[in-house]
């Protein structure tokens, strides 16, 4: 059996070892818990505050602005959630978004739909873009936050972020990006984009599974969530997963500094996948330039995407349909639909997200295996 491809990057990623490596003594001799006064709580408060300064060296922010959680979920949910608390007690009840968020974002926005809250689910363009003027026209004297997704999980389109955080500073409405998938490989500088709230998830950039961050920009009237101890400065409860937020620092470091490197060397890799898999009978290449390095969406209409998967499986090649989210639920890509895309096109749809351990093999293997699956399976469709 040849090695693993994995080519679902946009799912999670692997562990860095220097990362498992910093978080282990959080697990075994410095087990205290960050509230406890006597040395060992003192140890790991120090760790977690450590931890703290360098995310908040790595976005351009204060350590006091720097929020851990327990993932993209829930930075999705408090930053409109919590915003929307916010925006109640000023009258307001008025969100813009996208039509192409992450689920976490799109049912976070539902919810608050059925609490009376007024949500825009801005267009894209058949390529996966949004104009900022789209933004601007939106917006109106009831608007109490902007959340619009930095680069996208499916296709992985890159939004004008700066452009529409000038836009949402000019107009004094705050600006949360869902910059999940952006970490790692493109810029993060909140004061230079005009960001105000930020959602990063270490999983997706070689951190542990189970621990976010939430930027939230000092004196934003940010609701909490969760309730109880007074961690985080009262905003957010429950006792810290230190290893969780010394794991996040690490490898968010390790992530910015071969950032350039990494994208350089993914982007090779994806341009010529690209240009072998795209000239396959039949298919259509989803989303368009600026586009994340590693990301390469393709519809191959009349193919079943869930047995397109199993056969790569079987194959030992590890790739997406979409979002793991919707995976398993036989319904077409909302990000695909938004781009146009008709249910058959977005049903034969494969995402393959690729890293740096991907070889020059790995993607010929790669290539052979598309040929012969589609071979396979088109000729087994009815
Ligand atoms: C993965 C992902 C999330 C959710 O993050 P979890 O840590 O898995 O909860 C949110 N937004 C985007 C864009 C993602 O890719």
């Amino acid at each position: 059996m040849p090695n693993l491809i994995y080519a679902d990057h946009a799912a999670t990623t692997p562990v860095r070892q220097e990362v498992l490596q910093a978080m282990l003594p959080y697990f075994s001799q410095q087990y205290g818990n960050p509230s406890s006064l006597y040395r060992l709580g003192r140890q790991a408060k120090a760790a977690l505050e450590q931890a703290r300064e360098r995310v908040a060296h790595c976005l351009n922010a204060s350590p006091e602005e720097i929020f851990f959680t327990s993932g993209g979920s829930e930075g999705d949910n408090w930053a409109v959630m919590g915003m929307a608390l916010a925006g109640k007690a000023q009258g307001k009840h008025h969100l813009i978004t996208t039509a192409m968020e992450h689920p976490a974002l799109l049912e976070s926005c539902k919810f608050l739909e059925k609490q009376g809250i007024r949500v825009s689910y801005l267009p894209v363009n058949s390529s996966g873009f949004l104009a900022p003027e789209q933004v601007e026209a939106a917006m109106d004297q009831d608007t109490f936050l902007v959340s619009i997704l930095y680069a996208n999980n499916e296709i992985g389109t890159i939004q004008p972020i700066p452009d529409i955080g000038a836009i949402c500073r000019k107009k004094g409405i705050p600006f949360h990006t869902d910059a999940v998938q952006a970490a790692g490989w493109l810029p993060m500088d909140v004061q230079a984009q005009h960001i105000h709230l930020l959602t990063l998830s270490a999983h997706k950039f070689g951190g542990p599974k189970g621990v976010g961050v939430l930027y939230c920009q000092k004196g934003l009237p940010l609701h909490p969530l969760i309730h109880g101890g007074k961690q985080e400065t009262g905003r957010r409860a429950g006792t810290e997963n230190v290893a969780g937020a010394v794991g996040l620092a690490a490898a968010l470091e390790l992530a910015q500094q071969d950032q350039a490197l990494r994208c350089r060397n993914v982007s090779e890799k994806r341009n010529w996948l690209e240009q072998k898999l795209s000239a396959l009978p039949d298919c259509i290449v989803n989303g368009a330039e600026p586009r994340l390095p590693g990301h390469l969406n393709l519809s191959f209409p009349g193919v079943e995407g869930e047995s397109l998967l199993l056969y790569l499986d079987a194959q030992g090649i590890a790739a997406s349909s979409g979002s793991a989210c919707s995976s398993g639920s036989g319904k077409p890509s909302h990000v695909l639909l938004a781009l146009g895309r008709s249910e058959n096109e977005a049903k034969g749809s494969l995402r393959l997200t690729i890293g740096e351990e991907l070889s020059w093999e790995d993607c010929r293997r790669l290539v052979k295996v598309m040929e012969s699956a589609l071979e396979f399976l088109r000729f087994d469709a009815p």
